[in-house]
């Protein structure tokens, strides 16, 4: 079976329909949150989603757009874009979004947003992950919040070690070693390269698959600056930070 990996989205519906794309036919979908907050296509994303996959999580800006999170956590432009995003989703959506799980176990594997002792917290080196492996019952964990595409791998006896998927490429999952894998995000990556990133899992072939897609920038761009949101939100995507 295969399974499309998203995380992320963002409110970037231009980015979801081209990674959505490229992952072709598959079997299912897992939706490791942040559906909204940043882009300017909040609700389309929930209902794109929503009709794909009941698989999904809540992301920090999930729970934010819901009014569950101290604003005074976020900077600024975060800021600025949870205020437009609040008064944007429908009650319909919201509800929704209320209803989703923070973690899940499916397709023998850990599904999170950030770690595993919190869900708000980044994995970004291996320090962090040792956390995640020591918390997880399964031998794969799939999680998203940094916007970086990267895995982690352990083995026996082995200590902790740390792989960049910035440009893509495949993780073969070998018998005796334990994976956390982040398969970037969607609708805002932040590991310089501005594509948007997603993961397709074979669950037969035993190997996830990172693919960096192309999409429609520009328009992504222009309807960020159109909503009145801030303009950084719309030059950092073609930075891909
Ligand atoms: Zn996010």
């Amino acid at each position: 079976m295969k399974y499309g990996i998203i995380s992320d989205i963002h409110g970037n519906l231009e980015a979801l329909e081209a990674v959505l794309k490229a992952l072709g036919e598959v079997d299912g979908y897992v939706c490791l949150g942040d559906l909204v907050g940043y882009g300017a296509n909040p609700n389309e994303c929930c209902e794109r989603v929503r009709a794909l996959t009941d698989q999904v999580l809540l992301g920090n800006h999930d729970a934010a757009a819901l009014g569950r999170l101290d604003l005074d956590w976020f900077n600024d432009f975060a800021r600025a874009a949870i205020e437009w995003t609040m008064a944007q989703v429908t009650p319909e959506n919201k509800d929704w979004l209320r209803s989703l799980p923070e973690r899940l176990e499916r397709l023998e594997a850990t599904l999170a947003h950030g770690s595993l002792r919190d869900p708000w917290e980044y994995v970004s080196s291996t320090w962090e992950a040792r956390s995640v492996f020591e918390a997880m019952d399964t031998d794969l964990c799939f999680l998203g919040h940094t916007h970086v595409a990267e895995f982690y791998v352990q083995s026996e006896g082995r200590r902790c070690q740390q792989f960049s998927l910035i440009q893509g490429g495949t993780v073969a999952l070998r018998n005796g070693h334990r994976y956390v894998i982040n398969c970037g995000s969607v609708g805002q990556p932040r590991d310089g390269n501005w594509q948007a990133s997603a993961g397709l899992y074979d669950t037969e072939a035993r190997r996830v698959q990172v693919l960096r897609v192309n999409y429609d920038l520009a328009t992504a761009q222009r309807k960020i600056q159109a909503a009145g949101l801030p303009a950084v939100l719309s030059y950092r995507l073609g930075l891909g930070q």
